[in-house]
């Protein structure tokens, strides 16, 4: 059963906690008990992955889906990634790079995704039900949505991103997109107005139940699920090359969900010693785990922009567990910093230590990991292992993830290389493609009438 960090709801199984996504009284939904595995373990280090992806996902799960069908899931869900170990492991100087971006847009938000969009459809054809996604991306959240519910039945999704505003590969990676239960809407304004009339759409509940809206946000549980097993991945396959039994893992990180995941993992009993939290300059959260004190600052443009976020959504979550699953902890702490800006928890939690890497380090550290090691990271794991350097353990691998492949972000890599040598073949097939969007204005209405329109009444 999943509860509300805020305490405000009858509790709900496995498929209301994905479709409801934000709890009803504004809270996060979790577990109520978090299943430990410590015995599972050794039958789980020889699984491939899409088998490990639903033994650990099955505990969470229930009897709402039957374990073949739980199966079924995951693999189609990772049967489109372009390595045979789904996220690869590879020992690159003093850093395991785990690379999550092998999925459809390169980048780590398709493990979660993939598997949402299989999910919804699941539980959609279950129950008989529509879902429309509508949803504002800024860049990478859009195309891995879209990828994950491309061509499913009952499903139909609705992106906006501001008009000439996003990279011109992010935007193909969208708009290159045929099958038509995918519509990509151009709005004539900024990021902000996007979330704006998303927000106004949302809030107008007639329309909201009428069109069957939903969304794929940072918050829904599933993605946190599917994001709990790569942990577990990790720790076994560095065990195999090393021989060594626990390993720490650093993340680069923006709104909290990945290494949320990790802390969850490591609670379940993976033998993780500590989670390394990178930051780029937005540091709200390297902060926090250094003085206790959740500050919101303002957020800082830098270039790794999936992480230039000042208030981590799934931070909340985190709160839950740090106040001893405490509801009324929960919501005084964030009652007290949705008006001042600002919390504050007495001590140290030593599942943590974090850092920054600086937009100039991580810079140098892509200058210097090409140069030395013939290895290309993107701008974001660059973040990651700029922090994760510092903390270099005698005794134990460090991982890293990587968190997209360095393609998507060709500028930065000539930037910081003085070369243009980021390449990938799936990103050079979509200038060949048509593509496909309609521009409008950003207003409620021209987005309502839009999406009324193309779901034909
Ligand atoms: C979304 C994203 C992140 C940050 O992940 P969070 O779950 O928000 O911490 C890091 N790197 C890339 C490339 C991303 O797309």
């Amino acid at each position: 059963m999943y509860i509300s960090t805020r305490g405000g709801i009858e509790p709900v199984g496995f498929r209301d906690a994905v479709l409801m996504g934000l709890a009803d009284d504004g809270g996060l939904l979790l577990p109520a008990a978090l299943p430990t595995v410590t015995d599972g373990l050794s039958g789980w280090r020889k699984l491939a992955y899409p088998q490990l992806a639903a033994a650990v996902m099955q505990p969470f799960v229930g009897t709402e889906l039957p374990p073949s069908q739980l199966l079924a899931l995951t693999q189609r869900s990772y049967a489109g990634f372009d390595d045979p170990d789904v996220v690869p492991v590879r020992a690159v100087g003093p850093i395991q790079v785990m690379e999550l971006f092998h999925g459809p847009t390169l980048a780590f938000k398709d493990i979660a995704l993939q598997f949402l969009g299989n999910l919804f459809a699941r539980l959609l054809a279950d129950s008989g039900r529509a879902l429309n996604i509508l949803g504002a991306t800024s860049g990478d959240t859009g195309s891995a949505a879209i990828a994950g519910v491309r061509g499913k039945g009952n499903i139909h999704i609705f992106v906006m991103y501001p008009h000439g505003r996003v990279s011109p590969l992010q935007e193909r990676q969208m708009t290159t997109v045929a099958d038509p239960n995918v519509h990509c809407l151009a709005i004539e304004g900024t990021f902000d107005d996007g979330q704006r009339v998303l927000k106004q759409i949302f809030t107008d509940i007639g329309f909201k139940s009428e069109f069957c809206l939903g969304a794929v946000n940072s918050v829904n549980w599933a993605r946190v699920l599917a994001q709990i097993v790569y942990y577990f991945h990790a720790a076994f396959r560095v065990a195999e090359q090393t021989g060594v039994a626990s390993v720490q893992v650093c993340v680069p990180t923006g709104n909290f969900g990945d290494i949320f995941a990790g802390y969850l993992a490591r609670a379940m009993g993976a033998p993780i010693s500590r989670l390394i939290l990178a930051t780029n300059e937005n540091d709200i959260l390297a902060r926090f785990f250094n003085t206790g004190v959740y500050a919101r600052g303002r957020v800082t443009p830098t270039t790794s922009p999936s992480m230039d976020i000042q208030v981590a959504s799934n931070f909340e979550r985190y709160l839950y567990y740090r106040t001893g699953a405490d509801p009324e902890a929960v919501r005084s702490l964030m009652a007290g910093f949705e008006r001042h800006g600002r919390l504050q928890i007495e001590g140290m939690d030593t599942a943590f230590v974090a850092g920054t890497g600086t937009t100039a380090a991580s810079m140098a550290t892509i200058r210097r990991y090409y140069e030395d090691f013939g290895y290309l990271l993107d701008p974001h794991t660059a973040v990651g292992v700029t922090v994760a350097e510092r903390y270099l353990s005698k005794s134990e691998p460090t991982v890293c993830l990587a968190t997209a492949h360095a393609a998507k972000f060709p500028q930065t890599i000539a930037q910081a290389l003085g070369r243009d040598v980021a390449r990938h073949p799936a990103l050079e097939r979509l200038l060949e493609l048509p593509t496909r969007r309609t521009v409008l204005p950003a207003e409620k209405a021209a987005i309502q009438e839009y999406i009324a329109r193309a779901l034909g009444s």
